[in-house]
């Protein structure tokens, strides 16, 4: 007789609940800004894809686990096609993207000010299950607000009710081609050339060597006309409709897919433009001045996203600790354990206020209605926020992977990739490093950073008793960075601090709005994001090296 042998151990995986009413701050955070009765209108697309994202979408992201986009660069006859075939999950994306109005949200202008509340909402659900499909849908919002701004109506016209269209049949999305061999920050040094062609058209020549919406209708280019001197302010804007009457790619060849670390569902390509027919967007020089809006619609996007992969690895982390069993208690138990995760939901939590007040501040300038001194904070948030979240997020990431022990480096739970895809957070849309610069010298820092230290001012006015500390710790680092910039240090000092001046910036006003968030809670429901408070001051919030 064989011995009876228990059943060997078969840990149980972790969970999504719904991503909308499972977050602990999304619907209070929205609740706070929107009141009762418009957020009572919104909540069921809300609820529905949270439902979706918790669930089908998350299962497909797993089944797609594998597929990569594929080029085709051949017939089998020899004709050069360059075919790029999508996976599954971006197929369903775009559809559900449209469905939801993603890109069309912020234009049909239905709740005003509050418009790219909505809208940013429905992306931080969507987007930790797409796999980055919301870098197209980034940059096709982007390229909407850029053909606007420019004011070309005939571009306007024909192109904006493609990129916030709610039909399928008739979106499109766009690229943008800025980034060459010689730089992606440096966009100056760009080589690609235009000349005019005989039927009013141009015609670019060159390469761009990151681009990532490679199957996208249109795009958005930089490129130098004849005659025009170097540096940035030669360039100009062209608008590129990437096929011809019959579907084929007009002067352009997809050289080939970038091998990437992450984002790899992103069909990013090198093309090589070869007299591809483009039209002006906004006159023959200014081009990086042109494309800027662009720009700030993208880093908004990647503000949200990184928050939205934050809060998406720790509700799986915060799941698999109530199942996972060691040393006679779930994680959850583990007086360490729970320690981990809470510091990583302060800094999660922080990260999502300064995400969305960035699109609080760029709803009410797109209505008309930001001040003064709203517009000298949104230009200094728009690079502090993004390079403040996209750290955040792959520190946090990565210890939420860590979180599951081995389970978490391995590939089929699905957990690596969101590492992987975390990493792009920083690097595109502006490294850290220029970014940094961006808010030192281009952003017309001391305004800035007088409506910053009036906003973080008005957030810790009420603070509850209990949160004076972390209201007196960024109320602090705030008043050192203002030393710190008066008298002017030297130039070489300046740049070399100003990463730690930026990351202070965007740590601070994450705490002060921490301490706003709490205060607007309900005494009972206080506890949670009060103990954040307590955590992201003490994580460090003053980064500044005197
Ligand atoms: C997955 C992916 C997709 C992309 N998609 C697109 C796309 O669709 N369209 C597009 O146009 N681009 C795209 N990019 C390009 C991206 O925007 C650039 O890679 C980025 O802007 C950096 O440019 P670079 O790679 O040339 O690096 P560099 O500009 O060479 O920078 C190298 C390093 O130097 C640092 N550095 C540069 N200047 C300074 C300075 N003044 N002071 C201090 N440090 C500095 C940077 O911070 C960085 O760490 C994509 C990139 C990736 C990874």
């Amino acid at each position: 007789m064989s011995p009876t042998v228990a059943p060997p151990f078969v840990q149980s995986a972790p969970r999504l609940g719904n991503s909308y009413t499972c977050d602990p701050v999304l619907p209070a955070l929205l609740r706070r800004k929107l009141g009762a009765e418009l957020l009572a209108r919104l909540e069921p697309e809300l609820v529905e894809l949270g439902e979706l994202a918790a669930g089908p979408l998350y299962e497909l992201q797993r089944a797609d686990r594998r597929n990569e986009p594929t080029l085709t660069q051949w017939d089998p006859w020899g004709t050069r096609i360059d075919r790029i075939e999508l996976t599954p999950l971006w197929r369903e994306a775009e559809r559900l993207a449209v469905r939801f109005g993603l890109t069309a949200i912020p234009y049909e202008r239905r709740e005003g000010a509050w418009s790219r509340l909505r809208q940013f909402a429905l992306v931080h659900l969507f987007h930790p299950v797409t796999d980055v499909y919301t870098c197209p849908l980034a940059m096709t919002d982007g390229a909407a607000r850029t053909l606007l701004d420019a004011g070309n109506e005939a571009l306007v016209a024909h192109a904006v009710p493609h990129l916030t269209s709610r039909d399928p049949a008739s979106f499109w999305t766009s690229g943008q081609w800025m980034t060459e061999a010689t730089g992606g920050s440096d966009v100056g040094r760009a080589e690609t050339a235009a000349h005019p062609g005989d039927d009013g058209r141009w015609r670019l020549y060159g390469r761009k060597w990151f681009t990532s919406a490679a199957t996208s209708q249109m795009a958005l280019a930089l490129a130098r006309p004849a005659g025009n001197g170097p540096g940035g302010s030669g360039l100009a804007l062209f608008y590129v409709e990437c096929r011809d009457a019959a579907g084929r790619l007009d002067g352009i060849r997809v050289e080939r897919l970038k091998d990437k670390l992450g984002t790899r569902k992103v069909p990013t390509a090198e093309l090589t433009l070869d007299g591809t027919p483009a039209l002006l967007v906004a006159g023959r020089t200014g081009g990086t001045r042109a494309i800027e809006p662009m720009l700030r619609i993208t880093r908004t996007w990647n503000s949200v996203c990184a928050a939205s992969f934050m809060r998406h690895a720790l509700a799986l982390a915060d799941d698999y600790a109530a199942r996972r069993i060691a040393f006679g208690a779930p994680l959850a138990e583990l007086p360490l354990h729970r320690e981990t995760l809470a510091d990583l939901h302060a800094e999660c939590a922080g990260a999502t206020l300064l995400a969305f007040l960035l699109v609080e501040l760029l709803g009410h300038e797109e209505a008309g209605e930001l001040d003064a001194d709203g517009a000298a904070l949104l230009r200094l948030l728009l690079p502090v926020a993004k390079l403040t979240t996209g750290r955040q997020c792959v520190q946090v990431v990565s210890e939420a992977l860590e979180a599951f022990g081995g389970a978490g480096y391995v590939e089929d739970t699905g957990l690596p990739v969101l590492l992987r895809d975390a990493q792009v957070l920083p690097i595109w849309e502006g490294t850290t490093n220029v970014l940094a610069l961006d808010a030192l010298q281009r952003s017309d820092l001391p305004r800035g950073l007088a409506a910053l230290q009036r906003r973080a001012g008005r957030a810790l006015l009420d603070a509850a008793p209990a949160l004076g500390t972390a209201a007196a710790a960024a109320r602090a680092a705030l008043e050192h960075a203002a030393r710190w910039l008066v008298p002017p240090g030297d130039a070489v000092a300046l740049q070399a601090g100003a990463r730690r001046l930026a990351l202070t910036l965007g740590r601070a006003l994450e705490l002060a709005l921490l301490v706003e968030h709490a205060t607007g809670l309900a005494p009972a429901e206080r506890g949670r994001a009060a103990d954040w408070c307590r955590r992201l001051a003490r994580n460090g919030v003053d980064l500044i090296a005197d």
